[in-house]
């Protein structure tokens, strides 16, 4: 009876996981895709939590270690969630990817130590399950703490260049494969631990040796491979909403790393195998691109009374300085002034997929004037002036201009074309990949240094 229940209330809470899945596609529906997310894991957390009472030989005891062990769980996750800034949320999110990891590891070992009674192709089955789950697990978690750390600029986002490093990559896979013989020969715990070890390093060496501007398809890939991490703990446990919702996170977190490859003109194969074809050089850094010129505020704001079309191109710095309300004041005051005001969004502003996207919703500037870059950029050659808020990379020219440099081939929102760029920063500084930007040098490119919040709010006083 409890069994049927608990399938009963897993199928619910799966439809709503992917009612959430296609709810969060697009903005207008995003919140009702979060309420059915939040509804299918309520459902799936008290159906779960039943099952393991009244399978428990004393379900008052097992109850209430859950609920401790929950309670300690959400006191630190609310905690987090509250204290944690937006420009937080990509190292949270990597190391909310290493839990997961860190978890397929634990529950792998613990299957494989009370698995008794299995005998023949069960017995088989449940050793590779077993093997398949430590190995993602295991790759999972040092993968995603790396990504933690580079995130995080704990250590430096420029990747690791080991000599032979994909003979490595490949010898990783190879000994593994060979350690999974032995261990299904032997069911020894031995190939398990070794593997257990060759797979931590792989992880660490996968993430470690891809470099800055590739990040973002990183954590889009970590994302899915905790999917799959948790698919494997949801076969070693019997668990059927485990492998559903491991299988729509890692299927997800696939498509999404293939939308971003394809949206950064990268090989998906380049960039899930390590930075292959990429040699780490980071060229462009040491070139002399000329002098550049500085503005005021209330030059800018004297600019934006006498055009007619202005574009405004946010990235990572418009996330630091929290200037999305300014930035939405200042598009409705414009727009009240006649002027055509749209945003370019390029895929990876900001560090997290929608980045961006999330800042404008939560400032309430209207979805239909932010416009996704292949849709704005061939209009700047007929845009009066563009304002880049706390953008770099995702606006380099050498992108498109030098083929040596780390971004190369990397589309960009082409801002030069327009008559007039101002760019919104604090310094000459470099961007997230590390290559210094010629836009800043161009004759139509005028710096307006500070924080880009007080800078929108100086030019929102002059207009
Ligand atoms: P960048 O990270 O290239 O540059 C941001 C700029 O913002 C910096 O040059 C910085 O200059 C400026 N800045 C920082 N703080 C402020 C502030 N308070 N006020 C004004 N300016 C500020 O940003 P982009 O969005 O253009 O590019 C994103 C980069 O991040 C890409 O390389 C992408 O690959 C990478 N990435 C993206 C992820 C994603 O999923 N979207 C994930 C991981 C990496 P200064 O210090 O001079 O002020």
């Amino acid at each position: 009876m409890t069994d049927n229940l608990v399938q009963a209330a897993y199928i619910i809470a799966a439809v709503l996981f992917v009612l959430s899945l296609a709810g969060l596609s697009k903005h207008e529906s995003a919140r009702q895709g979060n309420a059915f997310g939040i509804v299918g894991m309520v459902i799936a957390l008290v159906a779960t939590i039943w099952l393991a009472a009244d399978r428990a030989s004393n379900s008052g005891l097992t109850l209430f270690l859950i609920l401790i062990a929950m309670a300690i769980g959400a006191g630190i996750g609310l905690w987090r969630a509250r204290v944690v800034e937006m420009t937080g949320m990509p190292e949270l999110v990597a190391m909310l990817h290493s839990f997961v990891g860190a978890a397929a590891v634990l529950v792998g070992y613990n299957s494989f130590n009370t698995a008794d009674g299995l005998t023949g192709s069960e017995a088989n089955i449940h050793l590779v399950e077993v093997y398949l789950g430590v190995f993602i697990g295991a790759v999972t978690f040092t993968g995603s703490v790396v990504a933690f750390l580079k995130l995080s600029a704990r250590i430096p986002s420029k990747p690791l260049m080991l000599p032979h490093r994909h003979l490595l990559n490949l010898g990783a896979l190879v000994v593994s494969a060979l350690l999974l013989m032995w261990f299904m020969a032997s069911e020894s715990v031995f190939p398990l631990i070794l593997m257990t070890l060759v797979a931590l390093a792989f992880g660490y060496h996968l993430v470690a040796s891809i470099g800055g501007g590739d990040m973002p398809v990183v954590v889009s890939m970590l994302n899915s491979y905790s999917g799959w991490a948790a698919a494997a703990a949801g076969f070693m446990l019997g668990n059927d909403l485990l492998i559903v919702t491991g299988a729509l996170v890692g299927s997800s977190g696939a498509i999404l790393s293939y939308i971003m490859c394809k949206a950064m003109n990268r090989s998906f194969f380049s960039v899930i195998a390590g930075g292959f074809g990429s040699d780490g050089s980071v060229s462009g850094e040491e070139r002399d691109y000329g002098e550049h010129r500085e503005t005021t505020a209330e030059d800018v704001a004297d600019l934006l009374k006498q055009a007619k079309s202005v574009v405004i191109t946010p990235g990572y710095g418009m996330a630091v300085a929290q200037a999305q309300y300014p930035v939405a004041d200042l598009t409705s005051r414009l727009r009240k002034l006649g002027v055509d005001v749209r945003f370019g969004i390029h895929p990876v502003a900001g560090r997290l997929p929608g980045h961006m996207n999330v800042l404008l919703a939560e400032a309430k500037v209207p979805y239909d004037i932010v416009l996704e870059m292949d849709e704005v950029n061939d209009d700047f050659p007929d845009t009066d002036v563009v304002l880049v808020i706390g953008a770099n990379d995702t606006v380099n020219p050498s992108a498109t201009d030098e083929p040596g440099s780390p971004i190369a081939g990397m589309p960009v929102l082409k801002v030069w074309e327009a008559r007039n760029v101002v760019v919104f920063k604090r310094s000459m500084a470099t961007g997230y990949a590390g290559v210094q930007n010629p836009l800043f040098f161009k004759d139509n490119s005028q710096m307006l240094f500070g924080d880009a919040k007080e800078r929108v709010e100086d030019m929102l006083k002059s207009l």
